[in-house]
């Protein structure tokens, strides 16, 4: 027997449709790439992306073609992903940080037809422009008064080109599972991978974003996407912040301590999701100028480890919740939030801070285990930590266009390639990326939990720590420091810190401090490349060893 129910598809366009009729006033202000701020509402960002979808079509792009987006969060990114959705089309968002190789090289792979991009890329997009052979034209999120002179392919300003149609237009039906977006993980090791959300996934995903103990947005909520569209699908932001109606608050380019201070407190933000860097910007910023957040309630940290010493300055002195996350690119992207459940709700000061510090539960759509090597599950004690597990309906299946990677289990599981722990109440705690792990004298040794004890430390500013081949123990931990401005400090000041609060087995065997410690484009340390830097580096352990 089957339901009684319509068959309603689960179609990204009609989160805008539903926006724009029950929220049609609600604001959506930007800071544009041009400068000035930006405003306009869900009504409108309907009524012109449906020029973008009639746009497109009349450019000959259908059901299953790749645009590419290479664009910060903006107004005019939102219509044209909207209207790249309402065709049936694929918004393939580019991450600018990559290198420009990489980007051509995704950009072919994916076969995009169509690149939208701002005014701040066309000179990247030039250089590599004779690399890019199944890009037809390139459409700049700009006006006429701005564009610039390009030798881009067709190159057209957005506003003159949606200009040419009336948005006397209807958006297409097509089955919930069709392909709705694509985002390429950075690629730390090898060629970078094609992650390819489909519709339902997306709007199973944005409802789940939403829940109070994920996000827990309304449209009571001014909502500042830090977190750009083109890092992991922008967190769902751009989805469930319309689903609920919420306002938008969209940063453009400008993602410093003061330019993100200054729209926080001038349209009363009230919540805002990024990666640490970003926080850590503003948190400086604040430091010096003695600026405060009076109207912003929560901010979603994720993308990797939110260190202790964050968490608690934002919620100690400027009375802001901390909602740590955990996600990836492949789980559309989150996977976990670590909102209190009513076992730890009344827990404070640094006993609440210990919860705080784990990447939290997973919403309705996600299912989640620990295993061994040998795929069988390890205890919910907090303690054991195995190879970390997810499935559900917005977890990938597949790369784009490879056949059988192992990470996709033949029983439907992916294997996320963390390494973390569960505990009693499903509170799930990355120790860290399998290939991260410290590996002394066969035990584990987590680089996270030694780079957030090191950052509590008041003159470090950023820690990252690697494993370094060691003659008796395999693998010792080595400690890289980037300091605060200004101060300086000893290698013993640092272990003397550290000492007594972990295992003496844990302790770094040494300490180097560096101007500049570098991250992937998606804000993460990256442990290849300074492994790859020490990796002739000899621990003054090794040397005792001999
Ligand atoms: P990529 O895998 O391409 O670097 P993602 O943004 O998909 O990009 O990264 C996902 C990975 O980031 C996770 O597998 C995990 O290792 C790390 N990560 C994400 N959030 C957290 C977090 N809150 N704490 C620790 N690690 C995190």
């Amino acid at each position: 027997m089957l339901g009684l129910m319509q068959n309603w598809p689960l179609l990204c366009h009609r989160i805008i449709d539903h926006a724009a009729t029950f929220h049609g006033e609600r604001k959506v202000i930007t800071r544009s790439i041009e400068g000035p701020i930006h405003t306009t509402n869900y009504a409108d960002i309907r009524a012109r992306a449906l020029k973008v979808a009639q746009r497109l079509e009349k450019d000959g792009i259908k059901l299953g073609d790749r645009v590419a987006t290479l664009a910060w969060n903006t107004w005019r990114h939102l219509e044209a992903w909207y209207g790249i959705l309402g065709i049936g089309a694929v918004y393939h968002t580019v991450n600018p940080r990559l290198f420009p190789e990489q980007i051509a090289w995704i950009i072919n792979h994916a076969g995009d037809r169509v690149m939208i991009t701002d005014l701040t890329f066309v000179p990247l997009l030039e250089k590599i422009a004779d690399k890019l052979s199944t890009i037809e034209r390139y459409i700049v999120l700009t006006d006429a008064a701005h564009m610039p002179k390009t030798t881009l392919k067709n190159a057209v300003a957005y506003e003159d080109w949606i200009g040419e149609v009336d948005g006397d237009f209807a958006w297409k039906t097509f089955d919930e599972n069709t392909a709705a977006g694509m985002c390429y993980t950075s690629g730390t090791t090898g060629h970078p991978k094609g992650v390819v959300y489909s519709h339902r996934s997306n709007v199973l995903h944005a409802f789940m974003a939403a829940m109070p103990d994920c996000k827990g947005l309304s449209s009571r909520d001014v909502v500042l996407p830090v977190v750009p569209l083109f890092h992991a699908n922008g967190w769902s932001l751009a989805f469930s912040t319309p689903m609920v109606g919420a306002t938008m608050v969209m940063p453009g380019a400008k993602l410093d301590g003061p330019s993100i201070y200054e729209l926080l407190n001038t349209y009363k933000v009230s919540f805002t999701a990024a990666v640490p860097t970003v926080w850590l910007m503003l948190l400086h910023d604040l430091e010096k100028t003695g600026g405060k957040l009076p109207h912003l309630k929560r901010v979603v940290i994720g993308g990797s480890a939110c260190p202790r010493a964050m968490t608690k300055t934002f919620q100690d002195k400027y009375d802001v919740e901390v909602v740590h996350a955990w996600g990836m690119t492949e789980m559309s992207p989150l996977g976990s939030l670590c909102t209190m459940k009513p076992e730890y709700a009344a827990l404070t000061g640094e006993a609440r801070l210990d919860v705080e510090m784990k990447q939290g539960h997973p919403p309705f759509g996600v299912e989640m285990k620990i295993t061994d090597d040998s795929g069988k599950p390890l205890p919910w004690d907090g303690k054991t930590f195995g190879r970390l597990k997810v499935r559900g309906p917005a977890v990938a299946r597949s790369y784009y266009k490879v056949e059988g990677d192992p990470v996709f289990e033949k029983d439907g599981w992916f294997d996320t390639g963390d390494v973390a722990t569960m505990d009693r109440y499903g509170y799930m705690q990355i120790t860290d990326r399998a290939k991260d792990v410290i590996k002394s004298g066969g035990e584990w040794i987590s680089s996270i939990d030694l780079e957030n004890l090191a950052v509590g430390h008041p003159k470090v500013a950023e820690a990252a720590v690697i494993g370094v081949s060691h003659p008796k123990w395999d693998e010792r931990p080595l400690l890289v420091i980037v300091l605060k401005k200004g101060e300086s400090t000893t290698k013993e000041d640092i272990l003397g810190f550290m000492q007594g609060k972990i295992a003496k087995w844990w302790m770094p065997d040494d300490v180097v401090f560096v101007d500049e410690i570098p991250h992937t484009a998606t804000g993460k340390i990256q442990k290849l490349t300074l492994r790859q830097q020490f990796k002739d580096y000899r621990l003054p352990t090794e040397q005792a060893a001999e």
